[in-house]
C-alpha cells in the first residue's frame, strides 16, 4: 500500500479556460483519473498522481507552501504571485519547470478605441483598473510613470464605462471582448501561457524521479502534436535532394527495396506539419508510395 507520501499531488483549476487542457495533457501522459465524489479531488488509478482542483490563483499558494508539489497555471497568475510575495518581503518558493503551450494570453494596457494613444506616458496621473496589481505596479515603477492602480477582482472592462478609471490592465487573447467594449489594446505588459510549477521543498528521491518521468512525457505529448512520420520510396541517386525537402526531420532511416538495388525507401518522423505542396515536391524529386502518418507517442 503506497502511503500519501509517495503519491504526487498535482493542483489544477477546477472549472475554468485550463480545465478541460490541464486534465487532457495529463490523461495524454497515460494517467487515468478518477474524480471524488465531492468533485475537490481527482484520484490517479494507474500512477501515484493526484490532481487538486481548486481556483487558479490559489495554485501557487498551495505549491509554495508544498500543500500540492506541482501546479498547472497561468503565467500571469504565477507571476503576480510572485511579485507579491516579494512585496511582502518573501520568496516564492515555487519554480517554472514546463511550459504547456496552452492558455496563451497576453496581460495588455487598454483604453478606448477612440481616444488617441501617444504611448506609455499617456498613462501618467490616470486611473487603470485592473486585477493584476503587482505586475501593473512593478510595470509601471520601471517605466518611471506615476498612475493610480484601481484593483477589479473580475470585469475589468466595464471599469472605463463606469468611469472608475481612464485605462484597463488586462488579459487579452482575440481582442474580442475590448473591441466589444468599444476599446483598444496599447502595450503589452506579459506574453502568458499555462506552465507546470513545482515547490521549491525538496522532494523524495522516488517523487522527484516520478516528477521528471512526467515532465518527460508531457514533453513527448508536445512534440507529438505536430510530428508526422513520412515514408516513401525513391530512387537512391534523389538521397539527398529528398532529405532536403523533408521538413523538420532529423537523419531518415534509408531501407533497401527488394528486387530493385537503385531504389530505397525512405522513413523519417517530420517534426512539422506536412503540406500537399511538400509531398507534391517530394513526387517532383523522384519519391513515389509516398505514405504520411500521425504519430501517437515520442520519447526523445
Ligand atoms: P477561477 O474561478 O479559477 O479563479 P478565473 O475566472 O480566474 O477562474 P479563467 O477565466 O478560467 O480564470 O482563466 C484562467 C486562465 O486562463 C487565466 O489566468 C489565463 O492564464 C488564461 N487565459 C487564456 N486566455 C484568456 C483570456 N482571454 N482571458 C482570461 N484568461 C485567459
Ligand atoms: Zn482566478
Amino acid at each position: 500500500m503506497e502511503s500519501s507520501q509517495q503519491r504526487i499531488k498535482i493542483a489544477v483549476q477546477k472549472t475554468g479556460r485550463l480545465t478541460e487542457h490541464s486534465q487532457d495533457m495529463l490523461e495524454r501522459c497515460g494517467l487515468k483519473l478518477t474524480r471524488s465524489k465531492d468533485r475537490l479531488f481527482c484520484y490517479g488509478e494507474n500512477m501515484p498522481i493526484d490532481l487538486l482542483l481548486v481556483r487558479d490563483d490559489d495554485i501557487p499558494g498551495l505549491v509554495s507552501e508544498d500543500v500540492c508539489d506541482l501546479g498547472i497555471v497561468g503565467l500571469n497568475v504565477v507571476e503576480e504571485k510572485r511579485l507579491e510575495l516579494e512585496a511582502a518581503g518573501q520568496n516564492a518558493m515555487f519554480k517554472q519547470v514546463f511550459a504547456l503551450d496552452f492558455g496563451h494570453c497576453r496581460l495588455a494596457l487598454a483604453g478606448p478605441a477612440d481616444a488617441e494613444y501617444g504611448g506609455i506616458s499617456s498613462l501618467e496621473n490616470k486611473r487603470i483598473a485592473t486585477s493584476y496589481v503587482h505586475l501593473l505596479n512593478n510595470f509601471l515603477n520601471s517605466n518611471s510613470i506615476r498612475a493610480e492602480t484601481v484593483y477589479f477582482s473580475g470585469a475589468v472592462e466595464i471599469a472605463p464605462k463606469l468611469g472608475k478609471a481612464d485605462y484597463i490592465c488586462d488579459l487579452v487573447s482575440t481582442g474580442s471582448t475590448l473591441e466589444a467594449n468599444g476599446m483598444q489594446q496599447h502595450d503589452v505588459l506579459l506574453e502568458s501561457e499555462a506552465v507546470v510549477i513545482q515547490t521549491r521543498a525538496p522532494l523524495s528521491d522516488e517523487k522527484q524521479a516520478l516528477v521528471s518521468r512526467l515532465l518527460q512525457r508531457l514533453d513527448g505529448v508536445l512534440q507529438v502534436r505536430e510530428s508526422k512520420y513520412i515514408m516513401l520510396h525513391a530512387p537512391r541517386s534523389a538521397l539527398p535532394r529528398i532529405r532536403d525537402l523533408l521538413p523538420g526531420s532529423e537523419a531518415p532511416t534509408v531501407v533497401p527495396l527488394e528486387g530493385t538495388p537503385e531504389k530505397v525507401a525512405i522513413h523519417a518522423v517530420c517534426r512539422e506539419n506536412v503540406f500537399w505542396e511538400t509531398l507534391e515536391n517530394l513526387k517532383a524529386a523522384g519519391a513515389s508510395s509516398l505514405l504520411v502518418l500521425p504519430v501517437e507517442k515520442m520519447l526523445a
